[in-house]
């Protein structure tokens, strides 16, 4: 049998018109057989890349992903697609892994998912020799990386078994930074460059915005309460404020767990597997909440402290909207924030060069809190790449407003200098705006040419001044010396007056309140909560997340695009054939009211071109079930034979004849016609 075409599979089988962009460039290298390294943002569509190939390719791809839960739900996802696709994992029932075993012997199954835990034991590579592995497709391939907290030990085995097996690898990650991806490649490719795609770092679905701290609580509150009932991730700094939090959402009326490393890994996997499956649910999370969360519609990521680096927060924040629907985000941060997570930096074990790296790396966020203008400009130009103004993000809806304060800046700067470096924010602040508090008359900090040399500015305006100077790394906290401030060198030509500085204005400003993007219009909200229902009670009959029967996109282009007919409904991207047979007439019973009423022999055509020529057919065919002179015997084709035709086109009577089904009377009755119609087709 001769490989089906990538095209042909990406419309039956997932129900994509066309590929992304930097899909299709790596599904060819794949396909090609090449060792590959796929570096894409989350969302990007990285497991098409791999399974695609495998439906097209010989033999079985063997995919090492790091999550059960995860695992077990692409699974089913493919399944709901009509996909052959098993998994070996210790979450198998053992008629689950009886059946992967029988498919495997028959030479059925195209995708085994496999724990990495699994790659620790000798019986799986002869396994994996015995029914005939051609690719290894690699998820999360970060998990290499000893540097990362998602390190999983069990992917150091995964370059050998490629040495053993001599296959193709393709490694899929959304971890952007080169020393990780130097790692991938030293450990999973033995040092042997692949084809490495990295590409496409936007993600403008996601709405982008800051705050500095206020009311942290209180802004997470309202952040959450604007989005009630919606999906959404809560990152917290410290294990004791996700449950704090999680409670007082739960007391504003919201569904909320929290979820941190200390707890048992059974709650863990409970909470992951709720989180997965509920609508609705909030999880108040450390870092340690991340690559087990492979759900499409999360609608919201708030981080109530921030994150330690650009491309921690780019990867937390990449969690939300994966389905490409709108999707928001708030980052919190406060001067505190920034003092825990230097500490954390100078009090790690890293080398210095690692070290400086990290503080770089959270300079860049900082600089992304503080920014004056688009925030995705400069979130991307970090990454490597232009873009113009993105109209989706805070700063593009509200610019800031920002003043010289290069005086002010040079103000509090002298102020340290003056007083040796040794103190925090709090004390600078009482000598800037001569206050005359116990510990600056102790030390005689009244008697500095500084004092109350800044009364111009409240003291709010102060917190903001040095909050965004730190932000701006002009500043740093010592760790060593209890947060006490010191200048760094970039402070040095604002000190000498040789550069300017602005801040902004608002910078302690309460956030504005963004208007809550709905997913659609208001007219089609009613259908679209409809279309939700619908997919909520066939997901719980089925026990399946939600996203598995239709991602949140795909209702939204149905609420859109009101189809209604199935053959409509097979141009919803989103809607393969496999769904299109199993859900497509619950849905489009919701969307027109109707009961359908489709044979389903015609049914298995709907969408296709060989749909619409069978009601040609079925057309003619009327016309003539009592003949030309309409007084003949009632004749008339049953409606799989009529599909077959549709299905196989014959150009002549015998071949029409050779369908069966027909017989001589039909045949001389309808052979004619039927023909000519093929004959345009
Ligand atoms: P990643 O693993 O890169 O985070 P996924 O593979 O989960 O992303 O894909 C993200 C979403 O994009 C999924 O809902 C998927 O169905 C959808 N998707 C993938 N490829 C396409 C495509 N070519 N056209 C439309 N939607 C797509
Ligand atoms: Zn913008």
């Amino acid at each position: 049998m001769p490989s089906p075409e990538p095209e042909a599979l990406l419309s039956t089988v997932f129900g994509f018109s066309a590929f992304r962009p930097s899909q299709e460039e790596i599904v060819r290298a794949v396909l090609e057989g090449r060792d590959t390294l796929a570096i894409m943002p989350t969302g990007g569509g990285k497991s098409l890349c791999y399974q695609l190939p495998a439906l097209c390719r010989e033999g079985v791809t063997v995919v090492i992903s790091p999550l059960i839960a995860l695992m077990r739900d692409q699974v089913r996802g493919l399944r709901a697609a009509g996909v052959e696709a098993g998994a070996l994992t210790s979450g198998n029932t053992e008629e689950e892994t009886e059946e992967v075993f029988a498919a495997l012997d028959a030479g059925r199954l195209k995708l085994l998912y496999m724990a990495p835990e699994r790659l620790g034991s000798s019986a799986t590579l002869p396994l994996l020799r015995r029914i005939g592995t051609r690719l290894i497709a690699v998820d999360e391939a970060h998990c290499v990386s000893q540097w990362g907290h998602d390190f999983r030990p069990d992917y150091l085995r995964i370059g050998d078994l490629r040495k053993a097996l001599g296959v193709p690898l393709a490694a899929f990650t959304a971890t952007a930074d080169a020393e990780t991806r130097e790692e991938i490649v030293a450990r999973l490719f033995g040092g042997r460059t692949p084809a490495t795609f990295l590409k496409g770092f936007d993600r403008p679905n996601i709405h982008l915005a800051f705050a500095a701290k206020d009311q942290p609580r209180r802004q997470i509150l309202n952040f959450a309460a604007a989005r009630k009932g919606l999906s959404g991730i809560v990152y917290c700094a410290t294990r004791a404020k996700t449950d704090a939090l999680a409670a007082a959402l739960r007391e504003a009326g919201h569904t909320a767990i929290a979820y941190h490393a200390g707890m048992e890994a059974d709650d863990r996997r409970l909470a992951e597997t709720r989180f997965q499956r509920e609508d609705g649910l909030i999880v108040v999370a450390t870092v340690a909440f991340g690559m087990g969360i492979d759900k499409p519609d999360i609608r919201w990521v708030a981080h109530a402290d921030l994150p330690k680096s650009i491309e921690a927060y780019y990867q937390e924040i990449g969690r939300a909207g994966r389905d490409g629907a709108p999707a928001e985000t708030l980052t919190l941060y406060g001067p505190e924030d920034i003092r825990l997570r230097r500490a954390q930096i100078d009090e790690g074990l890293a080398p210095p060069e690692r070290k400086a790296a990290d503080h770089a790396r959270l300079n860049a966020l900082l600089g992304l809190a503080e920014a004056l203008s688009c925030r995705r400009q400069k979130l991307l130009a970090y990454f490597g790449e232009t873009a113009e103004p993105c109209g989706n993000c805070d700063l593009c809806e509200n610019p800031a407003e920002v003043f010289d304060a290069t005086e002010a800046v040079r103000k509090a700067l002298s102020a340290i200098l003056r007083t040796g470096e040794n103190y925090g924010s709090g004390h600078l602040i009482d000598i800037l705006t001569g206050t005359l508090t116990n510990k600056v008359r102790d030390r005689g900090h009244d008697q500095l040419p500084t004092f109350g040399v800044g009364r111009e500015l409240s003291r709010g305006a102060w917190q903001g001044v040095f909050r965004q100077i730190t932000g701006q790394d002009l500043i740093r906290p010592d760790a060593e010396r209890h947060g006490a401030l010191r200048l760094t060198e970039t402070a040095l030509p604002v000190l000498k007056g040789e550069t300017r500085i602005e801040l902004r204005k608002d910078a302690v400003r309460t956030a504005p309140k963004t208007a809550v993007k709905t997913l659609v219009s208001e007219e089609d909200a009613p259908l679209l909560s409809a279309l939700k229902a619908k997919r909520r009670a066939l997901a719980e009959a089925a026990r399946v997340p939600a996203y598995v029967i239709f991602p949140d996109r795909t209702l939204i282009e149905m609420a859109e695009a009101r189809p209604g007919t199935l053959d409509e409904m097979a141009r919803v991207s989103g809607v393969g054939a496999k769904k299109l047979e199993s859900y497509g007439a619950a849905f489009l019973e919701v969307i027109t009211g109707a009961r359908v009423e489709m044979h389903p022999a015609r049914r298995k055509l709907a969408g296709t071109e060989e749909g619409s020529l069978f009601d040609r057919l079925e057309e003619v065919q009327r016309g003539l079930v009592r003949g030309l002179d309409g007084t003949g015997k009632y004749l008339s084709c049953t409606h799989t034979t009529l599909r077959r035709i549709a299905e196989t086109r014959p150009k002549t009577l015998s071949d029409l004849d050779r369908i069966g089904g027909l017989g001589e009377q039909k045949l001389d009755r309808f052979g004619k016609a039927f023909l000519e119609i093929l004959s345009d087709a």
